[in-house]
């Protein structure tokens, strides 16, 4: 098979074509390596390539499985992990110049479990710095570029993570997924994701930016993959690959529609004829519909962004110049050194949350907005319990749009408007405060060719239940196999660098 073939294969079909000897795990390797180094200069879906040591795993992994070992249904499978993911002596930088450099000395918890299942990792994805971004934008390495049509953005924060996966350089991502970092980069690359319950995957040795709604889940072409890679990453015993044999069907499952996001002022046409389509889709297959009214909508952005911000605060002191990370030159004395790495070290959008999450958090503010924040997130998981008692899942647009353009909203001096991209996240982020699982599906396009997707919410540990609905939603349809031409990728060289300098000085 030709490597051309090798890459518009699943995962799951690679794995079985491993097993059946039908290609070898380095030939599976080289050919997703190759197309990231033909390809990724032009995307800047990744931030490192890990090509000496995913050639070394790959010859260890395929002389395990000749002597006939089962090492586990993914094995030697390539993978991506976004940059916020501690890989031990690769560059981990969160996208941001405050860790250019950085190899951490150990393995975070899941990369630990990838590696024992036997999955190839060939490198980090690039993203928002430090997940704070919905746009693949505010990366101190230059921004990630839509493979559907490169002047759009990719999403965020996993937005490399995304863009990877639709592009055919890695068959499986891992994302994670605070306010809608998973789902929001597949909706608008056309790719499917899972944000599990809160919990589900273990958080040792990833970056935090919001300990309490952060969550890292898998990404891929197809929901079977993400299942089976869900399997592999799960703290939790969770008998995943039993979605993809089950005979589920979809009699009787309620599912709630909330008419507010259809309604939504910013919500466009495209966006809600496609996903209600998808609505009807499942009904025709059984499921039973019924609209109602999400409650709360106008307080998920301000409870989100208060709970998240004050949390990132907190977990972003440590990058102080002092205990590691960029250290400014230009600092004399103590106060300098924190004060001017942190100013020259960090991007605006990251600078932005520290300042708003301090704010909320002092003495005076505290209760006005953070103790208050915190009511609003009790009231969030009582609704949704309710909500659970009448419907089995809740079906909903991931965003009110689809990917826009490069630069807008880009919350720099000249185009000020950050509130309007927080505002992408207003599907998403409530699920994260509730805890819940969710997954992020493709439905179709937009008159312009853009990706549009659907999430499918859970009460939380339901991801079986979710996956049953996507795995018989996708049994169905052909979104998800659609893929961006690659014959118009024109590299663009030097891409990272230019984009690199305008940012650094933009943070001085
Ligand atoms: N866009 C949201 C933010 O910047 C969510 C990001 C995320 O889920 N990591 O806070």
């Amino acid at each position: 098979m030709n490597s051309e073939d090798l890459i518009n294969l699943t995962a799951l079909e690679i794995a079985s074509g491993i097993k059946a000897k039908k290609f070898s795990v380095p030939e599976v390797a080289g050919s997703y390596i190759e197309e990231i180094e033909k390809t990724d200069k032009h995307f800047n879906a990744f931030l490192a390539v890990a090509k000496e040591n995913a050639v070394k795993r790959a010859s260890e992994i395929q002389a395990r499985i000749d002597k006939g070992e089962d090492i586990s249904p993914l094995a030697g499978v390539p993978i991506a992990v976004k940059d916020n993911i501690s890989t031990e002596g690769l560059e981990t930088t969160c996208a941001s110049k405050m860790l250019k450099g950085y190899k951490p000395v150990f393995n975070a918890a899941i990369i630990e479990k990838l590696e024992s299942a036997g999955l190839i990792i060939i490198g980090k994805n690039n993203m928002d710095e430090f997940s704070m971004g919905s746009s693949g934008e505010n990366s101190a390495f230059g921004v990630v570029r839509n493979p559907w049509n490169d002047s759009r953005t990719a999403g965020g924060s996993s937005g490399g993570s995304a863009a990877a996966v639709a592009i055919g350089e890695t068959p499986l991502a891992i994302g994670t997924d605070t306010g809608g970092s998973i789902r929001l980069p597949c909706s608008f690359c056309g790719v499917t994701g899972i944000k599990p319950t809160y919990g589900t995957v273990s958080r040792y040795g990833i970056a935090a930016y919001a300990s309490s709604l952060d969550q890292a889940g898998p990404i891929a072409q197809n929901i079977e993959d993400c299942a089976a890679l869900l399997s592999v990453i799960s703290e939790k015993p969770f008998e995943y690959n039993n979605a993809l044999t089950s005979n589920a069907d979809l009699k009787g499952v309620k599912i709630g529609l909330p008419a507010n996001f259809f309604s939504y002022s910013e919500t466009a046409e495209d966006v809600k004829e496609k996903v209600l389509t998808a609505a009807k889709e499942l009904e025709a297959a059984g499921a039973v519909l019924e609209e109602f009214e999400m409650p709360l909508m106008d307080y998920i952005i301000p409870a989100y962004c208060i709970i998240g911000f004050a949390e990132a605060s907190s977990n972003l002191a440590k990058y102080d110049g002092l205990r590691f990370g960029y250290r400014s030159p230009n600092a004399k004395t103590l106060s300098e050194v924190y004060r001017l790495s942190r100013s020259e070290g960090l991007g605006m959008e990251v600078k932005r949350k520290i300042m708003f999450g301090s704010f909320v958090l002092s003495a005076d503010q505290y209760d006005t907005y953070y103790r208050k924040a915190q009511q609003v997130r009790t009231l969030f998981i009582d609704e949704y319990k309710k909500l659970f008692n009448r419907f089995n899942m809740i079906l909903s647009p991931v965003a009110p749009t689809t990917a826009y353009e490069l630069g807008k909203n880009s919350g720099d001096e000249q185009n000020d408007q950050p509130w309007n991209k927080y505002l992408s996240d207003i599907f998403t982020a409530s699920v994260n405060l509730a805890g819940l699982p969710a997954a992020a599906l493709p439905c179709g396009f937009d008159k312009q060719g853009l990706p549009i997707g659907f999430q499918l919410i859970g009460s939380a540990f339901s991801e079986k239940k979710i996956i049953d609905v996507g795995r018989i939603y996708q049994g169905l349809t052909n979104h998800h196999k659609l893929k961006p031409k690659s014959a118009s990728y024109v590299p663009l060289p030097n891409l990272r660098f230019e984009v690199c300098e305008k940012k650094n000085g933009e943070s001085s």
